[in-house]
């Protein structure tokens, strides 16, 4: 059983994508998926069709008030995957804990302490994040063991994945020494751009030097992908089994879970 979370410090790299395919994936193998939402976002909840502003329960609910939570947070959103997912309320989540030192002594251990207790019976938990390095995050990391690293190829964003795979490494000598990346996911690719291709390669050249995979599988930039969520009301690996865009995200847990 694993806690794998999905982070990185930028937004629209699908980090959401990665998390509710990869889980439609591995449901459809018969695993048992648990995905945590911590993005205010809550767009993992609508990825499977629900309105993340009805969720009553929700991750803030669990990790600020305890464990009695976790029953009602925890929904089921397909077979084989349960979610707990996020809204606008995770947006006081920093706030009301740094605010109140006396009663979370220790900030950073709330989602393992919370969550600890239902991992085991799931197969995989999925931990999807919001762009920033902050509270929630650092939750998220001392929780997981293993962190996959979406990567958009830009003109700046090696020094970004630079700062984000020290920022990974630096956390777990400090924080949680089971924390390792799993990999790093080149997304929105278009392998026409010249660009693309050259950042991709210096990617490659400097998580070879580091020990890390990047994985030969790419999420191309499509349209397909893009609207597949707001018509199907589920992932497409779940919504399109068959599909080009799904066999890819196959492929891609292919090479990440072996
Ligand atoms: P993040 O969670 O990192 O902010 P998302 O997973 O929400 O990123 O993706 C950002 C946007 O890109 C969403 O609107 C999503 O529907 C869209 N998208 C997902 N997959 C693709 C793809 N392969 N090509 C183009 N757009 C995509
Ligand atoms: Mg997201």
């Amino acid at each position: 059983m694993s806690v794998i979370a999905i982070s990185t410090n930028k937004g629209g790299v699908l980090k959401t994508s990665l998390t509710v395919n990869l889980a439609g994936v591995l449901a459809r193998q018969g695993k048992r998926v648990l995905i945590v939402d911590t993005d205010n976002q809550g767009n993992c909840a609508l990825s499977f069709g629900l309105n993340p502003d009805q969720l009553k329960t929700t991750i803030y609910d669990v990790l600020i008030s305890g464990t009695p939570f976790l029953p009602d947070a925890i929904r089921i959103v397909h077979d084989n995957i349960d979610l707990i997912g996020a809204n606008d309320d995770m947006c006081f989540f920093e706030f009301d804990v740094l605010g109140n030192p006396r009663a979370f002594k220790q900030p950073f251990q709330l989602m393992r302490a919370r969550l600890g207790p239902v991992r085991k019976k799931y197969d995989f938990v999925l931990i999807d994040t919001p762009p920033t390095l902050g509270l929630t995050q650092a939750n998220v990391l001392t929780f997981a063991d293993r962190v996959i690293v979406p990567f958009q190829p830009e003109r700046y964003s090696m020094r970004s994945l630079i700062k984000i795979v020290d920022g990974i490494r630096d956390f777990r000598e400090k924080h949680n020494s089971a924390l390792d990346i799993l990999a790093v996911v080149p997304t929105l690719i278009d392998s026409r751009t010249v660009l693309h291709s050259e950042v991709l390669q210096e990617c490659r050249r400097f998580c070879q030097v580091q020990n890390i995979l990047v994985t030969d599988t790419v999420i191309p930039r499509t349209v397909r992908f893009a609207a597949s969520v707001a018509y199907d009301q589920k992932p497409l690996t779940i919504s399109d089994p068959k599909s080009a865009a799904a066999k890819i995200y196959e492929q891609l847990l292919k090479e990440l879970i072996g």
